[in-house]
């Protein structure tokens, strides 16, 4: 088996999500960034310390790094609350392959889980039909 992923100074989910305790919006850097990792680790809040990215969870990704969030400025999670797999982003990369070809694909797999599949950019949010 693999070993698990590590973020390895990544900081996507602290630059495109928005963090409620924080009155951080959604799409810019988190005043707590660094750039490569959170100056107030020990005491970020629990939103922060709950979080892990779908690329760390997913074993799916298999090889291809394309999907790394720093890589392609793209974080995908699926919040405890919501049957909604996400794909947040800045820009219209998502349109684009390989992410758009894998993005159908996975929207095909959350259907059968009865798991919807939105892309945020920004505050517009757009559902991926299958
Ligand atoms: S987007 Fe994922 S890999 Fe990047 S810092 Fe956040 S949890 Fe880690
Ligand atoms: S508080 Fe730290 S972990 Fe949370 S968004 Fe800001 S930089 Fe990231």
């Amino acid at each position: 088996m693999a070993p698990p992923r590590q973020c390895s100074g990544c900081t996507e989910c602290c630059r495109l999500l928005r963090i409620p305790q924080l009155a951080k919006p959604a799409g810019v850097p988190c005043p707590n960034c660094t750039g490569h990792s959170c100056s107030i680790y020990d005491n970020r809040p629990d939103i922060c310390r709950r979080f892990r990215c779908m690329w760390l969870l997913n074993d799916a990704f298999g090889e291809r790094d394309y999907w790394k969030p720093d890589a392609c400025g793209i974080v995908s999670y699926i919040p405890n609350a919501e049957p909604v797999l996400y794909f947040v982003c800045a820009d219209d990369r998502w349109t684009r392959d390989p992410w758009w070809t894998d993005i159908q694909m996975a929207a095909r797999q959350m259907a059968e889980r009865g798991i919807r599949t939105m892309v945020r950019v920004g505050e517009t949010v757009v559902e991926v039909t299958t």
